[in-house]
Formats: structure tokens, sequence, C-alpha cells
């Protein structure tokens, strides 16, 4: 409870307490307060209604209010809290159909996912833990509140939690709870692309990607995942590499490579990632294939960019199984003349000048070759030894 973030919040809960309402931290943070792992942000679950909760603070901001989300914003800071809720009727198996908030911890709690995010602490560090999440997160176990089947078809997108969660906290799935996401995978086809991209993020984010990526594969809910139906073998394939040490954009690039069919903007358009993520994955993908033929060269780590060259290695390293020391590639970066074109000390307005000739295609055909010339040492990135050159090699 030392917790700096849980002392900031705080006089929060105690303001509610004093206005006669109940209030708790829940979820995540209580999770990862009992397991030591960093915390990010604390909720807040409340029997006030959201209408109650803006009468005890004077400054609050309406972020969720149909869930019952206030941001109650406290010494410059905002803490979200929320009121006690179940969710009834799910008929689509994603959202609830509508929300009723109840006065009863309890009843919040059991509409929770897993065991170990359904617990509840107080202002004075007592804890609420009636699915005994405690005692499954001792065991290192991914346990649903209540019955696995019933809960992954009111909320499909929980199967991926599941998932991801393993990854990240290197627990296994209780056997039910496995069984279950069996069962059930197909109504992930229902939810959105979106949602299944954040949990696939921090999935590949975690320490243990590729045991979660063997959930993926042996409870079957990579069939329906964006652009995996019919890749089982090459999922399997990057399952078994060392992935540990890429970060999730590597992950990405190893993943598209092999799954995409070589068409790999299409599969990460497919998982609706951002455009900038896609290019920059696009062009550590061509990087990789370039090492993977060539090996590595100055001027291929020019054209790649350093994110590009860190990641296209790394994915090659995981893939030929070869060692890799990643400081070799940042401090070649760091020796190149130029790191990018507007390093460059010409440019295509002084090309026209010197060739008295009008813009044009050879302009790009030019600046490429004087960049090759540079990267290779030949010549220096200097103005009029560029110039010079040049004119030595008739290209003015
Ligand atoms: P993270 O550390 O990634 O934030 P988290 O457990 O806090 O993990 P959130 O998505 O922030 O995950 O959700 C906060 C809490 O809300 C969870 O701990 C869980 O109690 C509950 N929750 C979130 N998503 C669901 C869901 N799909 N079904 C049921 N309960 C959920
Ligand atoms: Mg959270």
């Amino acid at each position: 409870m030392e917790h700096p973030f849980f002392q900031q919040a705080l006089p929060v809960i105690e303001r509610l307490e004093e206005a006669g309402y109940e209030a708790y931290f829940v979820g995540g943070a209580v999770r990862d307060l009992f397991l030591s792992r960093p915390i990010h942000d604390v909720d807040i679950a409340t029997s006030a209604t959201p209408p109650e909760v803006k009468n005890v603070f004077t400054h609050t901001v309406d972020v969720g209010i149909d869930h019952g989300t206030v941001l109650v914003l406290h010494n410059g800071t905002g803490f979200e809290v929320t009121t006690f809720r179940t969710e009834s009727l799910y008929s689509d198996f994603r959202r609830p159909d509508h929300v009723e908030f109840v006065r009863s911890l309890y009843e919040d709690l059991k509409r929770r996912d897993f065991t170990m995010n359904a617990m509840a602490m107080n202002k004075d560090g007592e804890w609420i833990d009636p699915f005994h999440g405690k005692d499954d997160i001792q065991k290192g176990i991914i346990r649903t509140v209540g019955r696995a089947v019933e809960r992954f078809s009111e909320d499909a997108l929980r199967m991926m939690r599941a998932a991801r969660f393993v990854s990240q906290l290197s627990f296994d799935l209780d056997a039910e709870t496995k069984q279950a996401m069996t069962e059930n995978a197909p109504l992930l086809g229902h939810i959105a692309v979106e949602r299944k991209l954040n949990e696939m993020d921090k999935l590949l984010a975690g320490r243990d990607k590729h045991r979660a990526l063997s959930v993926l594969i042996e409870t079957t809910l990579y069939q329906f995942l964006p652009g995996l139906a019919e890749r089982k073998q090459a999922l399997i394939r990057l399952a078994a590499l060392s992935l540990e040490r890429l970060t999730a954009e590597q992950v990405w690039v190893t993943a598209a490579y092999l799954c995409a069919n070589n068409d790999a903007k299409s599969f990460l358009t497919d998982w609706r990632l951002p455009q900038k993520r896609i290019k920059r994955i696009v062009r550590s993908i061509h990087t990789l294939k370039q090492l993977q033929s060539k090996g590595a060269s100055d001027w291929l780590f020019f054209q790649s960019g350093l994110q590009s060259a860190v990641d296209s290695t790394m994915a090659a390293a995981v893939l030929s199984g070869e060692e890799v020391d990643i400081k070799e590639v940042t401090s070649r970066f760091e020796l190149l003349p130029i790191i990018s074109r507007r390093d460059l000390a010409i440019t295509g307005k002084e090309l026209m000048e010197w060739a008295d000739k009008p813009r044009g295609a050879w302009i790009k055909d030019v600046l490429e070759r004087t960049e090759r010339a540079v990267i290779a040492g030949d010549i220096r990135n200097d103005r009029m030894e560029i110039e010079r050159w040049l004119r030595a090699c008739n290209l003015l």
C-alpha cells in the first residue's frame, strides 16, 4: 500500500466513504500490486452512482458515463471512478446490451473476467477476494470467474485476454478455462479487429509470447484472427522461435514475414495497424530479405533507417538462430557519414543550377548515386567535393 499510485488515490476513496458510499481499489492494479509488477494506473470502484460521484467532487469529467465511469481530478491527477455494475444480456458475444448499476461490490467483482482481476482492496489495505484470486496468482493460474463457457460466450474477447495474460504473466490456463476457449473459439469472429489488435499487441510485448502463441494454436483461436486462419504451419514456426528478447514490433515483422504470403501490407491492413506502423514493418521485411540474401551493408542500413535496421536484424537473427549483438547495428549506423537524404551537402536545387537543366526524374537518380558514393566513402559529404566528383563522372 505504500505504493505512490495507491497513496495518491487514497483521498478519493476517503472522500467517497465520508459521503456515505463504499469505494475500493479494483482491477489490474490490485492484481499487479500482489504480483509486485509495475503499476501504471489505479481503478476505483464505488457504490455511488455517477451523479452521486459528481456531487462529491468539484472537478470531474464524464469519460464513460454510460458505463458508469467518471474521471475525478484530484491534485492535478485524474482517477477513474466506476460505479459497481453488473452486465446483463449479452446477445452478440461482445458487449452487454446494458449495464446495471448495483450497490454491491460482490456483484461487481463477479462480472469481471478472471479471478486474479476480480479482487478489491480497501483504504486500509484489506483484501476482498471472494473468488480466491490470490490463490490462483500464487499457483500461476488464469481461471475465469464462474463457468468459463458462459463467461466466454458473454464476451469472446476475454479469450484473447487470457492468451495475452499467459504472455505477460507467464501463467498457465486452468484446464476448464482452456477447454472452454477451444469450444468457444469461433465466437471470436464477432469481435472487432481493433479490440483483437489491442490484445495482440500486449501479447506480443509480453515475456512469454511463444507460449501465448501456442495457446492461440492449441485452442484454435488463431483461426478467427486476421490473416491467420490458413497459416497454422507458419504460426507453429513462429511460436518455436526464441522470441523473448524481441519487441512487439519485431515480432510483427517476423510474423508478417512468415505468415503473410509475401503480402505483408494486406496482412497488416487486415489487422488494422496504423499506416505509419505498416510502412515501417513493410520496410523492415524488405531489409530482412536483403539481409538474408546479401548480408548487412552500410547502404542497406542507410536505406532502411535505424529502426528498421534494428528490427530486421533482430528478426533475421531469430529466424536463423544466430546470436546478434544489436550494438553492432547501432554503432555501424552512427558511423555512417549521413543517415538520411536531408544530411546530404547538396540538394536538387543545386543540381539544377550546376547542370542548368530543368527539374526532372534525373535529379532523383543523381542524388541517389551521390548518396551511394558518400556512404561508400568514395567522396566526402562536402559541397565542393561532390560537385567536382559529379562533373568528373559526367553526371552534370
Ligand atoms: P492492464 O494491466 O493491461 O491494464 P487490466 O487487467 O487492468 O490489465 P483493463 O482492460 O485495464 O485490464 O481492465 C480493468 C479491469 O476490468 C480488469 O482487471 C477486469 O477486472 C475488468 N475487465 C476488463 N476487460 C474485461 C472483460 N472483457 N470482461 C470482464 N472484465 C473485464
Ligand atoms: Mg488496466
